[in-house]
Parts: structure tokens; C-alpha cells; sequence
């Protein structure tokens, strides 16, 4: 490894932000630093510290800090005076990544889709996503699942299981019924059936539903793995039932889970799916709810927004998928990388036994301690030997490493080998010999 991560001393006290900005912020308050510039898979702070990046802007930054490829596309069109901002008029942008769209991604998948800009966050292709499939189903319900998350506004927060978010709501998130997702009970439970059993008693009490609502991997939730039988299940159960499915592949798409989109090792074909996240590449914000072309039922303007379709970020993500997405390579080499991964959070968690357990997939992957109060002290620990990294999980027991796609694989495993030192500060003495 050629640099190795060094941080900064610590530095509580940031004036402005505490003066200034809302309590509401959340990662700032575990990572107290005021960082400047970012390259590749590394963050610097004001004080020249470097920090390894296992999170990765929860997975919107899948090919690491200013891409060159990305930026430099990004610098060249400003610098013709590109268009910045169209509302959704038609640009040589918008149609340059929809061609590329069509002809990298969904052709050769055999998927057809119709897409729709939404407003630029992830929850906003979620409403949209909602939105359509109540008005062409005519029904109000939506089947959601245990642990799912799905954004912030009212109808993706109804759709979301966190109690803590819920209750931001200030009013009844309602029209939503929240299904144990694969393997909530246990390996012996088969979910999808009995699903399917109360959808088909006409006295459960269950409503006919508008859709299914479904992350391939619970990337908020704890990273619960759904089997590609299991989806596979939920994509018939839904069909025979009226239900349209929509795939939330906000944090699970974009290559995360070694596909772009992380349904397609089950095979099913998705009737609505919803990216943003790393979608534009580079961390400029913007989302994406594609369907199936019969299912384009919109009036002109009925789904509006100012901010629909970031010309920047069409840009930068039509340098994605062509730099990346057009060659084979790319999905080998997350694949090795995933390995690499797997390999090293096992080795960690073996010394733990039955305190410690991997999940997840592909790149999306990290260790259930069990506990949240544990799984916090080892991410401090972590981020004092210069590793930037979060939990998830009900209870944040989950350790999560998204490290991005592009990481050099040596860097990747010198990562794991300092974060299986903050591991091992934090569950040796909690354990004592049992660890
Ligand atoms: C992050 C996320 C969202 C919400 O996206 P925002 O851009 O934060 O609104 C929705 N669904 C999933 C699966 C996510 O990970």
C-alpha cells in the first residue's frame, strides 16, 4: 500500500456548525472533522489527516471521489458552457444518457423500460414509484418489509420500518403494511408463503395492494440478504396478485452488488425501479424511476419537479456507464473485490465465533456484533486508525464497509486489516476470553 491512512488529532470543537447548523445532523457528529478534498477511495481533513472511505456517501460514491473520467467530462462541458439546469427540456445531455442508458445497461440485459426524472433524491423516485402504481392499480395499499428503508418524505417514510424516522413524521404514515422480509423468522420460515397465504384468504384482513416494495439487500435495515428464490417468489406472488414489483435499487444498484442492477442474479424483471444514489457517479444528486413502457399512465406534469434530470449529472453519469459499464472487466473486478471482502470480514468474525457474523453481498457487506453500543465503539475505533465507516441495522449492530467499487485491492485489504485491529480493541476487552 503506498499511503497508508493517517488521521488527524482529534478536534471537538467546530464553532460553526454547532452555532449554525440544524441538530439534526447525524455522520458529522461521530466523525468530528472538517474534511477538504477527496481522490479515489481517500478523504483529507483541514489538518491534512487522510482517511480510508468505507462508506462512500452510503453508496453514492461507487467509483471513489472525483473520477478523473467523470470530473474532466464534468469540467469540459461546463467549460462549453453546457447547460446547467433545463427543467426537463430537451439537452444534448439528457439525450446522450439515455442513449447510453439504453444501449450499456438495459438492451443488452433485455430489460425495457420507460424513464422518468424525478425530483433529485432517492425518495423522490420512490413517491414517483408509489404514485404510479397506486394510479394504475387503483388500490391504496403497498406491501413494504420488515427493516426496509426507503427515504424521508411521507409516502417512501410510510414504506420505511425505523421507528425513530417514522416518528418524524408528526402524522399517521398510513397504507402500508410492513411483511416479514426472507428470513425474518429464521431460515425454516419461508416468508414469501405465507405472504402468500393471507394475500389469498379473503378473511386476513389484508388489502389487495397496489405493489411490492423491496431492497434485494437492506442496505438501512442491517444488510438482510433476500435469496434469489425467495424474490423470485415475491415477483409471482405479486403478479398473481395484481401487485406491481418495484425494486428500491437506490443503495443496492449501480454495481454495488457486482450487477448494476441487484435484481438481476434472481432473474426477475422488475415492474418499477428506482436508482439515484450513485447513479450520476460522482455524488451530484439525482434519480431515476423506471417502468415497464405499458405502465406510462403519467398525464404531462401530473409527477412534477424543478430539479428533475441534473444536467451535470447526466453528464457524469453518461461517463459512468461508458467508462465503466461498457466493459466486462468492471463486474470481474467487483466481483474479486467482493471476495476480498467476504474473506476478510470472515477472518474477523471467525475469531469471534458466535459473537460475530458476516452479512450481505457483493460490495455490500459487514459484521452483526449483536449490538449496537459495540458496533459503534468498534466504528470509533476504526475511524482512529483513519477509517471512515457506519453501522446499520434496527439496532445499528452492523458494521457496514462500502468501500467504492474502483478501490485498489490492496487497499481494500489493508483497510480490513486495520479495521480488524478496531475489532479486536473493542471486543477483546467485552469479552474477555470468550473473544
Ligand atoms: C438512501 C435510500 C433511499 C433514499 O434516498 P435519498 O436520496 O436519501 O432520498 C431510498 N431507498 C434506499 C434503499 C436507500 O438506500
Amino acid at each position: 500500500m503506498k499511503k497508508s491512512p493517517q488521521p488527524s488529532a482529534t478536534r471537538s470543537d467546530f464553532p460553526i456548525y454547532k452555532k449554525m447548523e440544524s441538530r439534526v445532523r447525524t455522520y458529522s457528529r461521530a466523525m468530528p472533522r472538517e474534511f477538504t478534498t477527496a481522490e479515489g477511495p481517500w478523504m483529507t481533513d483541514d489538518q491534512g489527516g487522510r482517511y480510508l472511505d468505507f462508506l462512500s456517501g452510503c453508496s453514492t460514491l461507487n467509483y471513489g471521489h472525483n473520477h478523473p473520467v467523470l470530473r474532466d467530462a464534468l469540467l469540459e462541458y461546463i467549460r462549453e458552457d453546457g447547460i446547467a439546469h433545463s427543467l426537463d427540456l430537451h439537452t444534448r445531455a439528457k439525450a446522450a444518457f439515455l442513449t447510453e442508458l439504453n444501449s450499456t445497461i438495459l438492451e443488452p440485459r433485455g430489460l425495457s423500460f420507460k424513464a422518468m426524472f424525478t425530483g433529485p433524491t432517492g425518495t423522490n423516485a420512490v413517491e414517483a414509484a408509489l404514485k404510479l402504481a397506486r394510479k394504475i392499480t387503483g388500490r391504496q395499499h403497498v406491501i413494504a418489509f420488515t427493516n426496509g428503508f426507503h427515504g424521508m418524505t411521507l409516502g417512501a417514510l410510510a414504506c420505511t420500518g425505523n421507528t425513530g424516522k417514522r416518528g418524524g413524521a408528526g402524522i399517521p404514515l398510513t397504507h402500508v403494511s410492513h411483511e416479514p422480509y426472507d428470513g425474518y423468522f429464521g431460515e425454516d420460515v419461508d416468508t414469501a408463503e405465507l405472504l402468500q397465504q393471507r394475500l389469498s384468504d379473503p378473511s386476513s384482513g389484508l388489502d389487495a395492494p397496489a405493489a411490492f416494495l423491496v431492497e434485494t439487500v437492506q442496505g438501512e435495515g442491517g444488510l438482510n440478504v433476500a435469496s434469489a428464490k425467495w424474490l423470485r417468489k415475491i415477483a409471482r406472488i405479486a403478479k398473481e396478485h395484481g401487485a406491481l414489483l418495484i425494486i428500491d435499487d437506490i443503495q443496492a444498484g449501480c454495481g454495488r452488488t457486482g450487477h448494476f442492477f441487484s435484481f438481476e442474479q434472481a432473474g426477475i424483471a422488475p415492474d418499477i425501479v428506482t436508482l439515484a444514489k450513485s447513479l450520476s457517479g460522482m455524488g451530484l444528486p439525482f434519480a431515476l424511476t423506471l417502468f415497464k413502457p405499458d405502465l406510462d399512465v403519467w398525464e404531462p406534469g401530473e409527477h412534477n419537479g424543478t430539479f428533475r434530470g441534473n444536467c451535470h449529472a447526466f453528464v457524469t453519469a453518461t461517463a459512468a456507464l461508458r467508462h465503466f459499464w461498457r466493459n466486462e472487466n468492471f463486474q470481474q473486478d467487483i466481483r474479486r473485490r467482493s471476495d476480498i471482502l467476504k474473506s476478510g470480514l470472515e477472518q474477523i468474525a471467525s475469531r469471534y465465533g458466535e459473537l460475530a457474523s458476516v452479512k450481505g453481498r457483493g460490495m455490500m457487506r459487514g459484521i452483526d456484533v449483536g449490538s449496537g453500543k459495540l458496533a459503534s465503539e468498534i466504528t470509533a475505533a476504526a475511524f482512529d486508525k483513519g477509517i471512515i465507516i457506519e453501522t446499520s441495522g434496527p439496532h445499528d449492530e452492523v458494521v457496514k464497509v462500502l468501500a467504492p467499487l474502483t478501490i485498489d485491492d490492496e487497499i481494500l485489504a489493508n483497510g480490513l486489516a486495520l479495521l480488524a485491529d478496531a475489532f479486536d480493541e473493542v471486543m477483546t476487552p467485552a469479552y474477555g476470553a470468550a473473544a
